[in-house]
């Protein structure tokens, strides 16, 4: 995310197939067309992915290595994230029972591109007009932040890292700058801090939001820039431990 595409964060997609000509196609084609696609090709990749990605939208294929995607449905649809069934199978019953368990939407393959993108944009306004003002998630990229517990919600099964009210404006601060330069003089006001001098105090509470982040198994690229301030790198965010399952493409 070097550009600055009007402000606006690209949407995440997880797209769990298990045909990687057809996952390509749809990945390239996707993130030609702005969007972030992270690719699983199972029934349980999917599931993690799904889980600790919190995406915009889901597309699912049904006939899956380890499974029936469609049993991945209820779970996808419970966390209000819109779920588009992508699927070889044709019967109006595969269809209909998509529906039935919560799919948005339902297209059969072989995909025409564009049409799918029109159906995932369409998916997805209708979603951010009936999102529930009570979400209390924060989330830029992997990073999740539970505004009401005060955490940063792990990357891996560990637990809550708590973060305080400052270090997340900080981190606010940061991800909304994502690969510019945040000087000193604007980060030292974020935490309350008048006088650059003071800025012994600025470096440490970056350090330790740095410190939470990868205690939450969130490996950033947070580094400061001699004489001028911090430098917030959001293509280098990994994530801890157990993320191997998932296959996660920042294609460009
Ligand atoms: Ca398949």
């Amino acid at each position: 995310m070097t550009g600055q595409n009007a402000g606006a964060a690209p949407a995440r997609v997880v797209l769990i197939e298990d045909s990687e000509p057809i996952r390509q196609m749809i990945a390239v084609y996707l993130t030609n067309n702005g969007m972030k696609v992270f690719e699983a090709d199972t029934v349980s990749a999917g599931r993690r992915a799904v889980n600790l990605l919190k995406p915009q939208i889901v597309l699912l294929d049904l006939g899956l290595e380890d499974g029936d995607g469609i049993d991945l449905l209820p779970e996808i649809v419970n966390q209000k994230i819109p779920c588009m069934v992508i699927s070889a199978r044709s019967q109006a019953l595969d269809r209909v029972i998509s529906l039935e368990k919560g799919a948005h939407d339902y297209m059969t393959k072989p995909i025409e591109l564009r049409e799918l993108l029109l159906r995932m944009r369409r998916m997805m306004a209708t979603q951010s007009i009936v999102s529930s003002p009570s979400e209390t998630i924060w989330a830029f990229g992997e990073i999740k932040v539970d505004q009401a517990l005060r955490a940063i919600i792990p990357a891996s099964g560990t637990k809550n890292v708590p973060i305080t009210a400052m270090e997340f404006k900080l981190l606010r601060m940061f991800t909304s700058r994502a690969g510019r330069v945040v000087d000193r003089a604007e980060l030292a006001k974020v935490i309350g801090v008048r006088s650059v001098e003071v800025s012994r105090a600025l470096d440490i509470s970056v350090s330790r939001l740095r410190k939470k982040l990868r205690d939450a198994g969130y490996e950033v690229n947070l580094r400061s820039v001699r004489g001028s301030g911090y430098l917030f790198s959001s293509d280098a965010i990994t994530l801890g431990d157990d993320a191997d399952t998932v296959s996660y493409t920042h294609l460009r």
